[in-house]
């Protein structure tokens, strides 16, 4: 290429980055893609990963090879840590050099969220979140090793404590996760052991809310509620948790014996506002112009979940499609400033609506004024998720995966991959819950 073409940085292969790289597939740039992992990832099925339904290759698709045919994109692996405004350039770590300037005439951070334990760093050793698909991988064998270490448990006694899965965060991931494990349970494992019922697990999901799905009409939340409680899943509300450690949770002052707990409740936008030394909202997030460029930079916008954009006065949310229209809407503009052609209209979100799971043959879908739950609203679900999804060749296999699960109960991926082996056995001990509440109290 030519030196004289411009440069655009884009960091971030998620939603917003890949929204904007497409957009300016035909721009007379030169787009450089950088990402700290070889994959775009359609996380809001990542929760069927960590339950065994698909497997990770049908959530994730090579950046290089969605963006192959595009002639002017460059895609990079590395991790992005700082970002000079004054010389414009990024400094990426890649696989083996440290701080490497990646120039940029223009540059885009789509760097998404990571987990936050708000402030409680220490139970995330206890409660894995799921963010990528090494913590999908992870919780998947989480979930299943625990029954299998409960089937060789000879002790009856401890096979409560091992069989109690509790998910902290009630809001669309939590309750996915809550009820994909319900199904998992009912539908796939009921008959396939020995010593233990795997229908007599414990399902907990807590949430300091109220409510469950906070983000949706109390009528869709009440009806998510009852199909969670119908699958057997208890639904605690109201208060957050005190503890979480080794040998499972505290709420409300009960200590409740679990050696799986995942983590669904927060999460904290990637360092974008330090690199920048920019205007940050309270949660860290990238204060952006209508036109999601920084104050005082034309030539640096902030897409996605770690940008900080009101609409009708209040914030738009961290979903997939804001990302989407924001990357999309980021690289047009530039393409029209480098063709000379006049700005676009300040950046408006189209809301398509919202929608979650709760459990086989059953969403919730809120758009605008029409609230479904229900069959009607799964297929919905579906069709709109096969649709989203990165390549064709995703589309089918995910569709005659889930035609497969739905009629069988049978699952995409149910092995425990362990790349690190078994961790050196602990000698046993006896000792029930009972035996160990009365300690504890
Ligand atoms: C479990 C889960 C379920 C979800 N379900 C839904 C749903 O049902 N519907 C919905 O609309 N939304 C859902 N979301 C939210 C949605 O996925 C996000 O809003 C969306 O991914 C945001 O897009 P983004 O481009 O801002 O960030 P991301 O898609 O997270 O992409 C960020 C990219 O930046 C890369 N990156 C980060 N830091 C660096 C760095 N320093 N250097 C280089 N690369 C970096 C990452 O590797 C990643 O590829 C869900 C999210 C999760 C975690």
């Amino acid at each position: 290429m030519p030196e004289s073409i411009p440069q655009v940085v884009i960091v971030g292969g998620g939603f917003g980055g890949l929204g904007a790289a497409k957009a300016l597939k035909n721009a007379p740039v030169n787009v450089v893609l950088v990402d700290r992992t070889n994959h775009h990832l359609f996380q809001p099925l990542l929760y069927q990963v960590a339950t065994s339904v698909l497997t990770p290759g049908q959530i994730g698709s090579p950046i290089r090879g969605i963006l192959g045919k595009q002639r002017n994109t460059t895609v990079i692996l590395g991790e992005v840590n700082g970002v000079d405004k004054d010389k414009k350039c990024v400094w990426v770590n890649g696989i083996d050099r440290q701080c490497v300037p990646v120039p940029y005439d223009f540059l885009i951070l789509a760097t998404g969220v990571t987990h936050s334990y708000f402030g409680h760093n220490e139970f995330e050793k206890f409660a894995p979140g799921l963010k990528s698909l090494a913590d999908a991988v992870a919780i998947r064998n989480k979930i299943l090793q625990a029954f299998e270490q409960a089937e060789a448990e000879e002790n009856p006694a401890r096979h409560r404590d091992l069989l109690t899965f509790v998910l902290v965060g009630a809001g669309p991931t939590g309750v996915e996760m809550a009820s994909a494990i319900a199904v998992l349970v009912r539908n796939t494992l009921k008959s396939q052991f020995r010593r233990i019922n795997p229908e007599s697990a414990r399902i907990i999901l807590l949430d300091m809310a109220p409510r469950v799905l906070g983000p949706f009409s109390e009528d869709l939340s009440r009806a998510a509620k009852e199909r969670l409680e119908k699958l057997g899943v208890e639904v605690r509300l109201g208060h957050g948790v005190d503890q979480i450690d080794a040998d499972g949770v505290v709420v409300a002052g009960e200590r409740i014996f679990s050696k799986t707990v995942i983590w669904t409740a927060g999460v904290a936008p990637s360092p974008a506002g330090k690199w920048l030394n920019a205007a940050t909202d309270r949660a860290g997030r990238v204060r952006v112009q209508p036109d999601l460029s920084v104050l005082g930079h034309p030539e640096i916008f902030v897409v996605g979940d770690t940008a900080s954009l009101d609409q009708n006065g209040k914030p738009l949310p961290g979903v997939a499609q804001v990302a989407m229209q924001q990357g999309r809407y980021a690289g047009r503009l530039i393409g029209r400033r480098i063709r000379g052609q006049s700005a676009p209209a300040p950046f408006r979100y189209f809301d398509k609506g919202n929608m979650a799971v709760v459990g086989k043959g059953f969403a919730v879908l809120q758009s605008g004024k029409v609230q479904l739950s229900g069959f009607p609203a799964w297929l919905a679900w579906a069709a709109v998720h096969l649709e989203f999804l990165a390549q064709s060749s995703l589309r089918v296999s995910v569709f005659v995966q889930w035609v497969l699960t739905y009629l069988t109960g049978q699952r995409g991926s149910r092995l425990i991959v362990n790349h690190h082996g078994v961790e050196p056995p602990k000698p046993a001990v006896e000792q029930s819950s009972e035996a160990a509440t009365a300690l504890s109290k």
